[in-house]
């Protein structure tokens, strides 16, 4: 095999031609934006939008596995031999009722066109380029699965771009755990002997109003919110068992802990007085982004290259932030999360959002955020110096 010749052509030169590629699939990339789109399908579920992403990179010579790393919505295609590895993370699943109302028809589709131009050029370049398919955002903490089947372990970066109503580089992502409450108490006629059971509802019903509580003190970097799921079968029977699901957020690891504990003494607190039985599952961190701002500031020169208008990361309030299973990624590997503008001013999870995603705005958000991920893949691969700052942030902030 030919060493790969990186001096016959500048970082800028090779950004030109795969912004060249990405226009040339431009008809193809939103075609599979609109298709993915127009079959919404839930965390896991994601059959057609993997098999369409996966028949697209093998159509253009690729060798995709699918499934990978034991998830059957999963892929991976990998291109180039030596230098760094950059790994595209694409998104594709939806939310129940409201479809692509977080817009990853765009993610998954912005991450392909990036991945098929980079592919194109990785040997020439000495670059090593995986696209990885990330099912089950929406709560089923999919890349948490890929992290622990090893799907970041030869990583040197990873990437991606999630649909927002702006440009910005880094967002706050906040770190956040969901707990199952069951509480069990004991069934009785609610009118003729309702001194021989133990209301479960109310044991519920109790800690919800003790979580009501907590939140009023919470800071703007926090969040307790959640549903009761189960609160009995029939009204004349006292319930014997009832459950709720409930999410805690807040700005990281250590005080999501400590959130944590708070809202498990509402619960436990709530049986006690009752005399009912309290059990809470939890289903595992999710961290907050750890956005490497070494990268983050070449995507947003990449950016701006195409005449996008950046937000100062500083201005967006934690008010606005969610929360993103590519937070415990970028625990892992040198990573960034930065959201592109889709052209409405539109939040996530709602149907405006569903709307904006095959929208103008959104189709040009898959064009340009494939251009902007494969021109910073591009900074990666050739300016060893970006990569080593990079790498140096993260060992800092691993200490
Ligand atoms: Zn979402
Ligand atoms: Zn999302």
């Amino acid at each position: 095999m030919a060493a790969p010749d990186t001096s016959s052509k500048t970082a800028a030169e090779w950004k030109a031609i795969i912004c060249t590629h990405i226009d040339a699939l431009a008809d193809e990339l939103i075609g599979l934006s609109h298709d993915i789109h127009a079959h919404p399908e839930l965390a896991f579920e994601e059959h057609h939008a993997s098999a369409v992403l996966t028949a697209s990179l093998a159509a253009h010579g690729l060798s995709p596995q699918h499934p990978a790393f034991g998830l059957a919505t999963s892929f991976v295609a990998r291109a180039g031999d030596i230098g760094p590895n950059v790994v595209i993370c694409c998104e594709y699943d939806a939310l129940p009722g409201i479809g692509h109302g977080c817009g990853h028809n765009i993610i998954g589709t912005a991450g392909l066109g990036a991945g098929l131009a980079l592919a194109s050029v990785a040997q020439a370049i000495g670059g090593r380029v995986t696209i990885l398919g990330t099912p089950a955002e929406e709560g089923g903490l999919g890349k948490v699965r890929l992290l622990e089947a090893g799907a970041f372990a030869d990583a040197d970066v990873a990437m991606m771009v999630h649909p927002e109503p702006a440009n910005v580089e880094i967002a706050p992502y906040l770190a956040n755990d969901q707990v199952t409450v069951t509480m069990s108490g004991k069934a009785a006629h609610a009118s003729s002997s309702p001194w021989a059971g133990v209301n479960a509802l109310d044991a519920l019903v109790l800690g919800y109003t003790g979580m009501l509580a907590l939140k009023a003190t919470l800071r703007s970097d926090e969040r307790l919110h959640g549903i009761i799921t189960n609160g009995g079968d029939v009204d004349n029977v006292i319930p014997a068992v009832a459950t709720g699901v409930f999410r805690v957020r807040a700005k990281n690891a250590r005080r999501l802990s400590g959130l944590k504990d708070r809202l498990t003494a509402c619960f436990e607190g709530a049986a006690a007085q009752i005399g009912a039985r309290c059990e809470l599952s939890w289903r595992g961190p999710m961290q907050d982004v750890r956005a490497n701002t070494v990268l983050a500031a070449a995507f947003r020169r990449n950016g701006e290259s195409l005449d996008r208008v950046f937000l100062d990361p500083k201005s967006i309030p934690y008010d606005v932030a969610g929360s993103t299973d590519m937070g415990n990624v970028s625990y892992a590997v040198p990573s960034i999360h930065p959201v592109i503008d889709v052209g409405a001013l539109v939040g996530g999870h709602t149907v405006e959002m569903t709307a904006a995603s095959i929208a103008r705005g959104g189709d040009a958000a898959v064009i340009d955020g494939a251009k902007m991920l494969a021109m910073t893949a591009i900074d990666v691969w050739l300016d060893s110096g970006l990569l080593e700052a990079a790498r140096a942030e993260f060992a800092r902030l691993s200490l």
